[in-house]
């Protein structure tokens, strides 16, 4: 029988620096019926992701916001319920874009046919997806690292921080990872093989950082900002690469900070080390996905890249997750299960 019922996540308001509960709201409402060439799916995975935090201000970024009252959006892996394109039957599994529902109507072109023989499905949203994505085109392209140098990156036990550090394993450089905690840092030394892992909790970091890195730092794959992009450019040697990727640590910044201007010490840096800093977006590199599977999938296969997933279950969790995220409590690509994977047993 046909489920009546969706629910869904909204936004009820606009945060100003840290999302409260209230900028959320649960809702309820009739599950739609799909149009010509649309599909209704079923949610099995919704990906949360830190870009999502941007999208809830109103100010102009590369993406437009999700307006108040709007659906929070999100990529997502489900299960087509009912069927009006030749494109897809009851019971496939799908890539789709669809936000924090239960149950959604996407254009049948917007979808992508996932095959669970490949890869488990939730890949699809993290190491063989966007994150991994991310990763690939942001280090090889603007990273460019050489045999023998050293790359660093944060939030390095998480989806797109993991896949750098092993990337750079794989060619060749020393690989050290700044993480939040031990289990974070025991993880990304010992289960993906980096050369080192800083805790940046620890009052020392800045000297522990330095210690790791006794040859200064080629590339740093920025993901964070703030105290650890502080702690990195002392460290950055002449005609180092800097791919910005992300600065989640000023996401929920809702003033200029106060206390030393530091733009004269970073722009010091970069005119005299020669640095080169080079913002990206992962969908800049739309044009490499082909070859970022093939390469990623034989890594999986072969075990030269591994992945942790942090799976949260129910919609009504996805909030108090997202909130964890932007704080560090996640441990791992951070996926929330709306619905039993159909293809695990
Ligand atoms: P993660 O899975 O790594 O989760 C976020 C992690 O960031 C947390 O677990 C925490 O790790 C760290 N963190 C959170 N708050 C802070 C803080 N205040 N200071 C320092 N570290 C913090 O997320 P993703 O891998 O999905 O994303 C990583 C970065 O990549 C983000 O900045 C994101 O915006 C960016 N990104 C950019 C894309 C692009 O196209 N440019 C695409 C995808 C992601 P820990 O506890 O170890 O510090």
């Amino acid at each position: 029988m046909r489920e009546k019922h969706n629910r869904r996540i909204v936004l009820a308001s606009r945060p100003l620096g840290e999302p409260q509960d209230e900028n959320f709201r649960l809702e309820t409402v009739e599950v739609p019926f799909p149009g010509e060439g649309q599909v209704l799916l079923r949610t099995i995975y919704l990906s949360l992701d830190p870009y999502m935090r941007g999208r809830m201000n109103a100010g102009p970024s590369y993406a437009p916001p999700v307006e108040v009252g709007q659906v929070m959006e999100g990529g997502t892996i489900s299960t087509v319920v009912e069927s009006r394109s030749p494109d897809f039957v009851p019971g496939d599994v799908v890539l789709g874009y669809t936000g924090w529902q239960e149950y959604a109507v996407a254009a049948a072109t917007t979808l992508l046919k996932l095959d669970p023989a490949r890869a488990p499905i939730s890949t699809a949203v993290g190491v063989l997806g966007m994150p991994g994505l991310t990763a690939y085109t942001g280090l090889l392209n603007i990273g460019q690292p050489k045999l023998g140098e050293t790359v660093v990156v944060a939030a390095a036990s998480g989806a797109v921080g993991s896949v750098v550090g092993q990337i750079a394993k794989i060619k060749g450089c020393r690989a050290v990872g700044i993480a939040g905690g031990k289990r974070k840092c025991d993880f990304v030394l010992n289960e993906l093989g980096f050369d080192a892992c800083v805790d940046h909790h620890n009052a020392p970091f800045p000297q522990d950082l330095k210690a790791v890195c006794p040859k200064g730092v080629d590339v740093y794959f920025e993901n964070v900002g703030g105290r650890v992009l502080n702690a990195i450019l002392p460290l950055m040697n002449p005609f180092g690469r800097v791919p910005v990727c992300g600065l989640i640590a000023h996401y929920n910044l809702s003033e200029l900070s106060r206390g030393i201007d530091r733009i004269p010490m970073l722009m010091g840096a970069i005119l005299v080390k020669r640095l080169k800093f080079q913002g990206f977006i992962v969908s800049d590199f739309a044009a490499q996905k082909d070859e970022f599977v093939r390469d990623m999938t034989q890594w999986l296969h072969t075990g030269k890249v591994k992945y942790r997933e942090d799976v949260v279950d129910g919609l009504e969790n996805a909030v108090a997750a997202f909130q964890g995220l932007l704080k560090g409590r996640n441990f791992g690509k951070l996926l929330v299960r709306l619905a039993p994977d159909p293809t695990i047993a």
